[in-house]
């Protein structure tokens, strides 16, 4: 028998999470982060579901790019990091991906290879302190890209370091020193991932990058996805495979870390870290069995958690149980193991089977 945990993928909740992107900056082109495969939903068939919906794709790799062209998809591929060798941006021209130059290396090998490219992205550093030209050099950048790209067709990017943290994070200062930095040079412009998008309508400029939004993740900590709209569009599941009984004062699961302090039944679900459910969530951590709210109840094993479904008495093998989805937001669960969505995703393993429901 197959092993029983998997993601389920909903192609409708993509594509009303690309809808709230639009509606919040109607006038902005969108470009769909799809890199970390997907945000472990599957990056082929993410790309396939939002394809016409969108204006093309964020990627991190010559990889990723190349599994959504061998797909036979034929929107624009950005690639974030651009260039990571002078081989690759010659791969990259030939597939016509567009690379982001961040580094005075990718500007001389981009110099050097003679190549054209549909478009250029270049990205100044304006605070992040990661990637990226300086500000003062954004004018001589400019000048250096345009005669390779087609048409001139450049864009001038930027990322933010706390756009999901309330109040004044210092995105303000980041879009002034941008605007100082490319104000006036023949450039679009592109700044937006999914917090800015949300809360900074003065980021949307011409592009928007969003990507843990189209997953139905809040990437703010004070705001939960379903209050802004945002639908899940995965459900991680599992079965459960046992049940007992544990009495008072009895420990269960690896260092005897959840003790009974009642007679108590535990389920054991047949879902680990080995499968993407974080190690260090801790006791208490929600999980849904036959659709009711249950709780962690010891450590998470490679394959395997224990749950206490004493309030649960219908529950048996074969009792379906939701690690998260829509009825228990990502974020939520990210939080008992002292992480964020973004990583639980990115972590997905391919053990778990993916299921695109449409
Ligand atoms: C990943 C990424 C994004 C998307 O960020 P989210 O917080 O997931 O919306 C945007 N821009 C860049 C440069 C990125 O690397």
């Amino acid at each position: 028998m197959a092993r029983p945990a998997k993601a389920r993928v909903f192609a409708g909740a993509l594509l009303n999470n690309v809808g709230v992107a639009r509606g919040h900056a109607p006038n902005s082109r969108l470009l769909a982060c799809v890199k970390a495969d997907g945000y472990g939903h599957g990056i082929t068939s993410v790309a396939r579901i939002i394809e016409d919906s969108v204006d093309g794709f964020a990627v991190a790799s010559i990889e990723e790019a190349e599994a959504i062209r061998d797909s036979g998809l034929k929107k624009p591929v950005l690639l974030l990091e651009g260039p990571q060798s002078a081989d690759e941006l010659t791969l990259a021209a030939e597939r016509s991906y567009i690379p982001c130059i961040n580094e005075a290396h990718q500007l001389q090998w981009l110099e050097s290879s003679g190549r054209s490219f549909p478009a250029l992205w270049f990205k100044i550093d304006t605070g992040m302190h990661r990637l990226g030209f300086e500000p003062g050099q954004a004018a001589e950048v400019v000048r250096r890209l345009q005669p390779l790209a087609e048409r001139g067709n450049l864009v001038a990017c930027t990322h933010f370091a706390c756009a999901d943290e309330p109040g004044d994070n210092g995105c303000d200062r980041q879009l002034r020193r941008f605007d100082d930095a490319v104000g006036g040079l023949p450039a679009e412009q592109s700044c937006a991932n999914s917090a800015a998008i949300m809360s900074l309508p003065a980021s949307h400029r011409h592009w928007i990058r969003p990507g843990y939004m189209l997953y139905g993740g809040s990437p703010f900590a004070n705001r939960s996805a379903p209050s802004l709209n945002l639908l899940s569009a995965m459900e991680l599941s599992a079965e459960v495979i046992s049940v007992r009984n544990v009495a008072r004062g009895d420990a269960v699961g690896y260092g005897g870390r959840w003790v009974a302090q009642r007679d108590s039944r535990i389920a054991t679900v047949a879902i680990g870290y080995g499968d993407g459910y974080p190690r260090h969530a801790v006791d208490g951590t929600p999980v849904f069995v036959e659709g009711e709210r249950c709780y962690l109840a010891g450590r998470v094993s490679m394959d395997m958690i224990t749950v206490d479904v004493t309030d649960q008495p219908a529950t048996r093998i074969g009792s379906a149980v939701t690690l998260w989805g829509e009825q228990l937001p990502i974020d939520e669960v990210a939080h008992y193991a002292d992480t964020i969505g973004y990583e639980l995703l990115a972590a997905m393993p391919p053990r778990v089977s993916r299921e695109t429901v449409t």
